[in-house]
């Protein structure tokens, strides 16, 4: 039984099994759109996540070791990679209403222990809301990630980012910026901007930045590019650094921001 620090263990139900890799350590956060640990423990008893914690009242309950992989996510392709899946008392809906006092709770109770049982880098995907012209609730979701895309990600990022066929969209618009500037400890890193490639409209366009600061027709090379890469609807991982085959002044004006918009 590898344990969080802090954690009272219950065994509640089934484990999914051995993790098929130890690489890029993650961690998945979901809401239970409920507002108590008894309530969603018998919504979950068959399928139970590695944890729940309340940032109200700081409980915290774990229920499969760190070394087994848990069975909340649809896509099993996405489950047995290095995952491990909070459940956070409350409602997708609001979390970005929460007062500080919650997330500075989740930082110490959550986010250290985590940083120290598997160091899980302190990054995180952007996470969404529902009230941002994103359909964030269906599978073909621009905010997912393909297999091999969550495959490659390492540090924080909600149930709304996994891979196709999963279409739920908690944990909602989760501040974890502001959870990570509760951490005590070197301040993490400025984010790179997330990049992906859409294709909800007539043409493939490539987004690019948290609230999608800038947008464009994506060109043929950069479908390609992307495509080879991350799979057909695809974010890029912050971090990663993309270079569309030959990069001329104009991909580069687009990429670094000064280009022009859609
Ligand atoms: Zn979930």
């Amino acid at each position: 039984m590898k344990a969080i620090s802090g954690f009272r263990y219950k065994d509640l139900g089934p484990d999914g099994g051995p993790f098929d890799q130890f690489e890029n350590p993650k961690v998945v956060i979901h809401t239970t759109q409920g507002s108590s640990i008894s309530g969603a423990e018998s919504a979950f008893r068959n399928y139970p996540p590695h944890a729940i914690y309340d940032p109200r009242n700081r409980a915290r309950v774990q229920y499969v070791s760190l070394d087994r992989h848990s069975y909340a996510l649809r896509n099993s392709e996405a489950e047995d990679d290095f995952v491990i899946q909070f459940e956070i008392v409350g409602f997708a809906e609001s979390t970005h209403k929460w007062p500080d006092e919650y997330y500075r709770n989740f930082a110490a109770d959550v986010i250290v222990p985590m940083e120290q049982a598997l160091a899980v880098p302190r990054r995180h995907m952007r996470f969404y809301g529902a009230d941002e012209g994103i359909v964030l609730a269906s599978r073909h979701s621009p905010v997912r990630l393909s297999n091999a895309a969550w495959r490659a990600y390492s540090g924080w990022l909600g149930h709304q980012h996994s891979p196709n066929p999963d279409e739920h969209w908690d944990p909602g618009r989760f501040l974890m910026d502001k959870a990570f500037s509760f951490v005590p400890g070197k301040t993490p890193k400025k984010e790179d901007p997330i990049m992906f490639l859409v294709r909800e409209r007539d043409k493939p366009e490539v987004w690019i930045g948290d609230y999608v600061q800038r947008r464009w027709v994506a060109t043929q090379a950069e479908v390609k590019h992307l495509e080879a890469r991350f799979g057909a609807t695809s974010i890029i991982d912050p971090g990663t650094a993309i270079v569309f085959g030959e990069e001329t002044a104009e991909s580069k004006a687009r990429r670094t921001g000064t280009g022009g918009p859609l």
